[in-house]
């Protein structure tokens, strides 16, 4: 009788939660992101998979390597899967539009995450940070940095890197950099002695370091053999590491060769660490934990059948369509604030940055 009991008790405890784990399940989402070469991809990932899975649903996250065909391949493999929804962060945003296609005949809800997917009319949001902002927060350190590194230096001699041209956000970084860049060189303030400028000169394929070392090494040896360079635009703690070797390399931050001012972007730990050691100047800091969170808010409305929440309409047109999108706000981290930002932030253990 007693074990009759309980067994109907357990039953009904069963009942009565066998519908609600059910109904956590809310479906399977794809996450398409470019390499693991870049720890903040890492973290974009890892964050997404706990807040989806916190808010529900099942996950399938995927790293291409930064290889076209391998990303095409993944997204079509979570479509044939079942997927409900893609967020994909592009390795080139212009070569998913038939992979997209495909998805929306399946009835796919699709995001664009971080980076801008072009030419698809089958893309419904975009969660990112304000990319032009970046841009521009990266050129008012570099400046900052001139005044306080080489006061009496006149014209401020530096040279630009760009990111990848296949990749939206480059020309946002550029644009944005540019736009407080250009009054200076016009007004004979900063000088780029290599005379190159404009994306189509200073773009660096796959945001790869070991190009922008190899383009660092050809502009100082073409140009700054009789004079020094101040500043390096960079766009990419990836490409910063990559400079500051070059620049290292010809005696750069020994004797009295100061260190020219070297910016980034993603607060990746080696650029933090070369902050620390006076080398790189400064980074811009884009929070992924809040970026992911942005996603799976998306994610959840649109399979939900909800509005999700936007801040832009208009700044990000993919060729097709005018994109609805989320901008979160970036923020520079130099040596002064590191500790704030990235520590007290909870972003990164002290022990880290070591
Ligand atoms: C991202 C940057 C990143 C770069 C290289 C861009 O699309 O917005 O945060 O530095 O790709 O991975």
């Amino acid at each position: 009788m007693k074990f009759l009991k309980l067994a109907s008790a357990l039953a009904m405890g069963l009942a009565v939660f066998a519908p609600q784990a059910w109904a956590q399940d809310k479906g399977l989402v794809g996450i398409s992101m470019p390499t693991k070469s870049s720890a903040r991809w890492i973290a974009d990932g890892e964050n997404m998979v706990r807040q989806f899975e916190a808010a529900g649903y099942r996950t399938d996250l995927q790293y291409a390597e930064d290889d076209i065909p391998n990303q095409l391949a993944q997204i079509e493999n979570m479509v044939t899967k079942g997927v409900n929804a893609l967020v994909i962060a592009s390795i080139d945003g212009t070569t998913l539009s038939n992979a997209l296609e495909n998805a929306s005949a399946a009835g796919v809800r699709v995001i664009a995450y971080d980076r801008l997917i072009r030419d698809s009319g089958n893309v419904d949001y975009y969660a990112t940070f304000d990319n032009f902002k970046v841009g521009v927060i990266q050129a008012e350190s570099l400046v900052e940095g001139l005044k306080t590194r080489f006061p009496d230096v006149k014209p401020w001699h530096v040279e630009l890197f760009g990111g990848s041209p296949d990749d939206n956000n480059a020309y946002f970084f550029y644009n944005g950099a540019m736009s407080v860049l250009q009054p200076l060189i016009d007004s004979g303030e900063v000088s780029v002695a290599s005379g190159q400028v404009g994306m189509d000169k200073v773009g660096t394929l796959r945001w790869d370091g070991a190009v922008a070392q190899a383009r660092m090494d050809n502009l100082l040896s073409a140009n700054y053999t009789d004079k020094a360079i101040q500043g390096v635009l960079s766009p990419y703690d990836g490409i910063s590491i990559g400079v500051l070797s070059s620049l290292k390399g010809v005696g750069y931050g020994s004797g009295d060769a100061l260190m020219p001012i070297v910016t980034g972007q993603d607060a990746e730990v080696p650029s933090i660490k070369s902050i620390l050691a006076g080398e790189q100047y400064s980074t811009v800091f884009k929070d992924t934990r809040e970026l992911a969170g942005v996603a799976v808010k998306m994610v959840d409305a649109v399979l939900q059948g909800s509005e999700p929440e936007i801040n832009d309409t208009e700044t990000y047109d993919n060729g097709v369509k005018t994109i609805p999108s989320y901008l979160l706000e970036p923020v520079e981290v130099d040596a002064s604030n590191y500790e704030k930002i990235l520590v007290e932030g909870g972003y990164y253990t002290a022990d880290q940055l070591k």
